[in-house]
């Protein structure tokens, strides 16, 4: 399988400083065949940056899109509007469910959309501090996961890619902390036994299953040899160029 080492930016740079970063980060980067690198701009980032990147270096990922693919719903993009210009999707980022109130139901649909439009959707999922503390890791694991995916063909299943993204360890969190790699292993193989219970061991196995929470070059290698884990998911990092690539370096010599 694959390695995906996916960036997310979030609400970080203007158009210009996006085009620079990525005329920067493809002069470094060789053209990895086992790497897929993936960076996820801001939207009104997304079509300039498409007529610049080499698709065979790295690829674009929209951070969000709405499960309608045209119609009276002002404010947002759909999946069919970013068809052709990105080849990813992040959907049910914690910041989507817990500051803008996406559901499972939502995010179902959302990753239906994706699919639909041809677009890789990456359906994150993650326990809060809290949840972890009251022994609801599981459950919570479970529930995002079946209900994240609840409206994708079983067909398309081998389509997704899953990223466990425990809400206590991302950056911007207050006092976020790292995950451990055995804390990391553990939900990992649990994500895995639902989707072998679920879809069966042959799909679940083609199922990427990334990892996200303050990734930086000093963690990278310890977390990409976590067992079943196949790549990461990075915030913070991924803005700073030197971290990023170094962060595509570790993942070159962890496959080699
Ligand atoms: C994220 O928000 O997806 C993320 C993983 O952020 P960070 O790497 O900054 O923790």
């Amino acid at each position: 399988m694959k390695t995906y080492i996916v960036g997310n930016w979030k609400l970080n740079f203007n158009v210009g400083e996006a085009s620079i970063y990525l005329h920067k980060l493809l002069k470094a980067l060789p053209n990895y065949r086992d790497i897929d690198v993936v960076v996820a701009p801001s939207v009104v980032a997304l079509q300039p940056l498409s007529l610049q990147v080499d698709r065979h270096k790295l690829k674009l990922a929209a951070q969000n899109a709405f499960y309608r693919d045209y119609g009276a719903f002002t404010g947002e993009i759909s999946f069919t509007q970013l068809r052709g210009i990105v080849d990813y999707c992040i959907i049910g980022h914690s910041e989507r469910r817990h500051i803008f109130g996406e559901d499972n139901k939502m995010i179902a649909k959302k990753m239906a959309a994706a699919i639909r439009n041809k677009i890789t959707p990456i359906l994150c999922i993650g326990e809060t501090e809290s949840e972890r503390a009251f022994g609801e890791t599981a459950d919570v694991i479970r529930d995002q996961l079946i209900g994240g995916l609840s409206e994708v063909a079983d067909d398309d299943i081998e389509k997704v890619i899953v990223a466990y993204e425990p809400v206590w360890a991302i950056s911007s969190t207050k006092a976020a902390k790292l995950a451990t790699p055995d804390e990391i292993s553990e939900v990992v193989k649990l994500i895995r036994k639902t989707l072998t219970e679920v879809y069966g061991m042959k799909a679940a196995e083609k199922i990427p299953v990334l990892f996200g929470g303050s990734v930086s070059p000093a963690n990278a290698g310890a977390y990409l040899t976590v067992p079943g884990v196949n790549g990461l998911l990075i915030g913070g990092s991924s803005l700073i160029l030197s971290e990023f690539a170094d962060i595509i370096e570790t993942a070159k010599r962890v496959k080699a």
